[in-house]
């Protein structure tokens, strides 16, 4: 675990920044897969955690949530239009539907068990010192997580920072078989690249510090 900036923690994992967990003052955003447990309940192990939030309610970031919330006994929170998703039993891999094989690998391989959302979040709640912000369009209720005083910056899917295939980081739109509504991805993205994050902490990919980079990528953008 390493720390990117004042009580920001990045989970380690293999191959490394593929799928992200981050701890933030006591609580863990996202979880990874289901396969992904055992990791974190390792390199958390010994500290005191209040809540596990998600930026959204897709398999490589709810996978393990259930097993962490119940393990742990912390509440679940998301946002609130993923809600139905994480409670529904089967509910996760209906927003996810793409094509092909990453599907398939989502649906019977990574993807966790549903489990009770306890706070469901909306624009400008606070969660560990950052405030919450609405980013529909890679999931209905997908949010983001933004401190104003550093200008750090957990944005989930919204853009990755890795191409999945090569592992070769770079900014890039997440791919559209799991984006129901890429348009209002694309706006959202806007939105944060217009905050000018100076260090932004993907769901996959390495960190970026290089606030330019994001809005140059952002103005590229059809
Ligand atoms: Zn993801």
């Amino acid at each position: 675990m390493r720390e990117l900036a004042d009580g920001v923690h990045m989970l380690g994992g293999w191959p490394p920044n593929a799928i992200n967990v981050y701890l933030v003052d006591g609580v863990l955003v996202d979880a990874a897969t289901r396969q992904g447990e055992q990791r974190i309940m390792r390199q958390i192990a010994g500290r005191r955690l209040s809540a596990h939030a998600l930026t959204h309610a897709h398999p490589d970031h709810q996978g393990s949530s259930h097993a962490i919330c119940t393990r742990l006994q912390i509440p679940l929170w998301c946002g609130q239009g993923d809600v139905p998703a994480m409670e529904t039993p089967g509910g996760v891999v209906g927003i996810s539907a793409g094509g092909g094989w990453t599907t398939w690998i989502q649906r019977h391989f990574w993807v966790g068990p549903s489990h009770p959302v306890a706070r469901s979040l909306v624009e400008g709640d606070e969660v560990a010192g950052f405030t919450v912000l609405e980013t529909p369009g890679h999931s209905a209720g997908h949010v983001c997580y933004w401190r104003e005083s550093d200008r750090t910056l957990i944005l989930g899917d919204v853009l990755f920072n890795l191409n999945m295939l090569t592992g070769r980081p770079g900014l890039r739109e997440p791919p559209a078989a799991f984006t129901p509504d890429p348009a209002r991805n694309r706006d959202s993205a806007r939105r944060l690249a217009e905050l000018r994050p100076r260090l932004a902490c993907f769901g996959h990919g390495p960190p970026l510090r290089d606030p330019g980079r994001m809005a140059e990528f952002v103005a590229r953008l059809p």
